[in-house]
């Protein structure tokens, strides 16, 4: 499943989107050679036999144009910013001059382009400034908003709607009844939707009922690019959302995969929409969505880069990982000299959030495999380093 279609949006809202044509330059930036200092502008020739006096002839602040150019025993005063007039080639700071009564003294000679910006030093007329496929961050923001884009050309965001289901679902701002345990997964889900640059909808939850189930897949396929539900999906008598998934008309392409956390997921497609039907135990539910969902969302939303970063860290303490299924283990990174360090971030249970919330990243790790302290092991990165409450 390739790009979704283009959509022109204004260019604050385009963060974290991903640009469908390429950005071309229609201007020089800067459009003229401006000084990068107060000072004065000069011919650097002219103080070839320093130390000179120059008479000055004018002065060019930020926001006009010089009003003459400049001749052979002249300096102009000039700001930060303001264009240089035509004949000067250089600016000699303030602090460099000695000023008195509309004359300056330079003592050094000073060299023909300093402190001078040139024109086009940051873009030409002409330039692909943006590549497409790339998200667009602050800095594109600025550059496109520096070139007169108001608007610009972007992928639609996919939309995906998440369907919890349960009977021991209590949603959001209900009380759960005796055995009832709180929906945390659409909220994660939804939370990496959105993370992912996709745009979520809420399914709500669905008891484990075959009809019940079905009604909302359908109304999922009607709303959404993309579907994700989670729990009902292994081999107990009330997972039904295989069953569901078949009755609206979608076909399975897979169903288990030998890892840790996850195993059962299953994935499919109804008219070309995929459908992936992610375990219900919290850390699977996130992990699976990780593995598999982000980087399909990614390429529907025109993403080159589908794949999170990985690096490969050193183990700061012994990593297990028994059993015959490939592990993706939370762990903590710490950058010391010689990268990062990576350590579990305690109990790996699929039940246990808390794993999430610590981690910085996913080790990868074979099956029945033990990493010793020191070894190297690859992470999958799957935030950004940054101090944070947790
Ligand atoms: P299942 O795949 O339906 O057997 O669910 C596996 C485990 O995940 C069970 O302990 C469920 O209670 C739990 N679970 C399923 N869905 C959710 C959810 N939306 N939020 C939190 N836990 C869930
Ligand atoms: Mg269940």
């Amino acid at each position: 499943m390739g790009p979704l279609a283009v959509e022109r949006v204004d260019v604050m809202s385009t963060l974290g989107r991903v640009l469908a044509e390429p950005v071309v330059s229609p201007s020089t930036i800067p459009p003229w050679p401006n000084s990068s200092m107060d000072g004065y502008a000069v011919r650097a020739h002219d103080t070839g036999r320093a130390p000179v006096e120059l008479a000055v002839v004018g002065r060019i602040i930020a926001g006009s144009m010089p009003s003459r150019p400049l001749h052979a025993g002249e300096a102009m005063r000039i700001f930060t910013g303001a264009p240089l007039p035509e004949g000067a080639d250089a600016v000699v700071p303030q602090e460099d001059v000695a000023a008195d009564n509309g004359r300056i003294t330079i003592a050094a000679s000073v060299s023909s382009g300093a402190y001078v910006r040139p024109a086009g030093e940051d873009v030409r007329a002409g330039d692909v400034v943006v590549q497409p496929g790339g998200s667009i961050g602050a800095a594109e923001v600025g550059l496109l908003a520096t070139l007169g884009y108001s608007q610009v050309r972007v992928f639609r965001r996919p939309r995906v709607g998440i369907l919890s289901t349960g009977n021991e679902l209590a949603d959001l701002g209900t009380e759960p009844g005796p055995g009832q345990i709180p929906n945390t997964n659409t909220y994660s889900l939804m939370a990496q939707v959105i993370e992912a640059g996709a745009e979520p909808i809420n399914l709500g939850v669905a008891p484990d009922q075959l009809d019940a189930i079905t009604e909302r897949i359908r109304w999922g396929f009607d709303a959404a690019d993309v579907l994700v539900t989670s729990a009902g999906v292994s081999v107990g008598e009330l997972d039904l959302v295989r069953d569901a998934l078949e009755r609206c008309g979608a076909e399975l392409h897979l169903w288990k995969v030998s890892m840790r956390p996850g195993k059962p997921i299953t994935f499919g497609t109804r008219g070309g929409r995929p459908v992936f039907g992610l375990p219900g135990n919290p850390v699977s539910a996130m992990v699976t969505f990780e593995l598999f969902v982000r980087p399909a969302l990614r390429r529907m939303a025109g993403a080159q880069s589908l794949h999170r970063p990985r690096i490969s860290a050193r183990a700061l303490a012994t990593i297990e990982n028994p059993g015959s299924r490939r592990g993706y283990l939370r762990v903590t990174l710490t950058p010391d000299a010689k990268g990062f360090g990576a350590r579990l971030t305690g109990d790996q249970g699929s039940a246990i959030l808390r794993s999430m919330v610590l981690a910085d990243g996913l080790a990868v790790v074979a099956p029945d495999t033990t990493i010793a302290e020191g070894q190297a092991v690859d992470v999958i990165v799957l935030r950004s380093l940054e101090p944070r409450s947790r």
